[in-house]
């Protein structure tokens, strides 16, 4: 809105600096052109064919004739000159005589210059009205957004659990009559990507309601007091219309938990935060109101949201499993071009997909597709961008990579990959190469997890061996002192594994059953016995590896030189191998 009105602003500029132009060229010629004599001026009074003669204490005096014509001569500065015109008949005026030209363009400057001066003066006040006022909170309310839970695939248990409340929606009066009292705040959390927006939406949309949508980090400004008035206009609004839903994501913004003991805190959150449950506790449960917050952890979130009579509905929207996927993918794909697309593969493949990681699979599928000028959308588009979406972009130029590096990128990958087949039998290898990518990566393995709700000890031990799996091929090919940067990524994610499961999962001896985290609430700094732990666990499982690689150095090598051949290898290469080469039983 103010970009339109900075645009229009160069109208009147454009006026301004024209008629400035225009009167310094009107008045110059208008001056220079008509200068006469003295005497002439003197025969036309004396033959009587003046209009008006204008006298000021300039040096010139101008002489509009009775024809129209106008000219300048000398002012005689005389004592009665002015009675002596008037004696023989003619007009004089004290005020220099300005051509209508001249008139019309300051009259063009001036109005120019106060149309700008209006505008300057309404932008800035649009500009310190959405900074400082309430009011302007960009919350219009969606009515009739055409969405229903047919939207959502999957989320079976959360939608259950918001079907009453869309059924109160609908009909409050039903509810009252039973005296029942309907939750005026739901809390929908999970992770990022699960569909929580989605189904906030569809809760208004199938209640036929208008829906307003809002984000937690709106509300949360440099001046204090902002956020609270916004919050205090929103629900006006939204009461406004009788029956609505207010969606609030990122309710952590304004409603994180509140830090003990590390003083000050924002001010500007709290008030926010206040103003959000007066407002919830200002409205009858009867009125048709429901708020919808969503958030990635229910745990960082003030326990004052989660009372009763607050925010006292809390829904788990959970990643999708493999039928939800199934659904998800059938869904996004529906209204494309498709042909021969195995869903119940694509769903097994795509284990701790998120929803919108789904949606996002089939529209890079649908991208490619289009790239390649194909009639349909297939299994190898996804394939594609299957890839893409794990590894990032494959680079295109790769001439200038040393054959020496890639012998070194190709004994790491083969290391993961044995060690992925030899250890975790059930996830599927379906893909090695040494193509680097354009995420950073020299190479990666691609392997399809288990879809398991739990994973026990043995087997995340099993996983961080798969992930020492490149650097312990590149110790024993290369030896100790020509192990290079490759495992970066690796190292910290098994890092980060071998550190929740002593920390957090209560599988070290060091801490036992004891969360870190909870003991370093309470002031626990004693990390020694941790650190060394997770090292010796790391260290364990390293040399284990180390004695699979070399037991198996044969299939090893074989699937190095074919990774250099070929660059990349799948599924059935590996097997083939495997079965070739007799070191190492899977
Ligand atoms: P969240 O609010 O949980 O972060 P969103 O609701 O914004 O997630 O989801 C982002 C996108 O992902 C949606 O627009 C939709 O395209 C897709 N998506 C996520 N979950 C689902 C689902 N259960 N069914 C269909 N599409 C989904
Ligand atoms: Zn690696």
């Amino acid at each position: 809105m103010n970009k339109i009105k900075n645009k229009y602003i160069l109208l009147p500029v454009i006026t301004a600096i024209f008629s400035l132009v225009f009167l310094i060229f009107v008045s110059n010629t208008f001056k220079l052109s008509t200068n006469k004599p003295y005497t002439n001026f003197l025969k036309d009074v004396s033959s009587n064919t003046i209009s008006t003669v204008y006298v000021t204490t300039s040096p010139k005096i101008q002489v509009k004739l009775k024809d129209g014509t106008v000219y300048e001569t000398d002012n005689p500065r005389t004592n009665n000159f002015k009675e002596g015109l008037l004696k023989n008949g003619v007009n004089v005026s004290e005020q220099a005589l300005t051509s209508p030209l001249e008139i019309v363009s300051i009259a063009g400057f001036v109005i120019s210059l106060v149309v700008i001066g209006i505008m300057l003066f309404k932008t800035t006040k649009i500009k310190s009205k959405s900074m400082f006022s309430a009011s302007n909170l960009d919350v219009d309310a969606v009515e009739d957004i055409g969405f229903n839970f047919d939207n959502v695939a999957g989320n079976e248990e959360a939608k259950d659990s918001v079907q009453d409340v869309v059924d109160f929606l609908k009909n409050p009066e039903k509810y009252t009559a039973y005296g029942a009292r309907m939750p005026k705040g739901v809390i929908l959390y999970g992770d990022p990507g699960t569909g929580k927006t989605l189904l906030a939406k569809a809760v208004a949309g199938e209640a036929n309601v208008p829906f307003y949508a809002v984000s937690g980090s709106d509300f949360v400004q440099i001046y204090v007091g902002v956020g609270a008035g916004r919050i205090r206009s929103l629900f006006k609004k939204a009461r406004s219309h009788g029956r609505a839903v207010i969606f609030i994501d990122e309710i952590d913004a304004i409603g994180k938990k509140r830090d003990n003991g590390s003083g000050g805190g924002s001010d500007e959150k709290d008030q926010t935060l206040n103003a959000l449950l007066t407002e919830m506790s200002g409205f009858n449960e009867t009125e048709g109101i429901i708020i919808i917050a969503a958030t990635n952890r229910l745990d960082m979130l003030d326990e004052a949201l989660l009372r009763p009579g607050r925010f006292d509905r809390h829904i788990e929207v959970t990643l999708p499993d493999v039928s939800a996927r199934e659904k998800i993918l059938k869904l996004h794909l529906k209204n494309k071009p498709i042909k021969d697309i195995d869903y119940s593969e694509w769903a097994h493949k795509t284990t701790s997909f998120s929803g919108a990681k789904l949606e996002n699979l089939t529209n890079e599928a649908a991208i490619i597709a289009c790239k390649d000028n194909a009639v349909f959308i297939d299994n190898t588009h996804l394939d594609r961008a299957y890839s893409i979406m794990l590894a990032g972009y494959e680079k295109v130029d790769r001439d200038y990579i040393k054959d020496v590096d890639r012998k070194i990128t190709a004994f790491h990958e083969a290391g993961h990959a044995l060690i992925s087949l030899k250890m975790l039998p059930n996830d599927k290898v379906s893909k090695v190469t040494i193509i680097p990518t354009t995420k950073g990566a020299g190479g990666y393995t691609l392997s399809i997890p288990e879809d398991s709700l739990y994973q026990n000890k043995e087997h995340l031990k099993k996983k961080i061996m798969v992930l020492l799996g490149g650097r312990a091929a590149e110790e024993i090919i290369f030896g100790a002192d020509n192990v290079t940067t490759g495992a970066y990524n690796d190292l910290q994610r098994s890092t980060q594994l071998v550190a929740n499961m002593v920390t957090e999962y209560g599988m070290g001896e060091s801490l036992g059953l004891l969360s870190m985290n909870k003991l370093k609430e309470s002031g626990f700094i004693n990390q020694d016995a941790v650190l060394s732990e997770c090292k010796d666990l790391i260290s364990h499982l390293y040399e284990e590896v180390k004695i699979i690689l070399l037991g198996g150095k044969e299939t090893l090598e074989a699937m190095t030189n074919l990774l250099i051949d070929k660059e990349t290898i799948y599924h059935e290469d590996l097997i083939k191998i495997i079965e070739d080469k007799t070191d190492v039983a899977v």
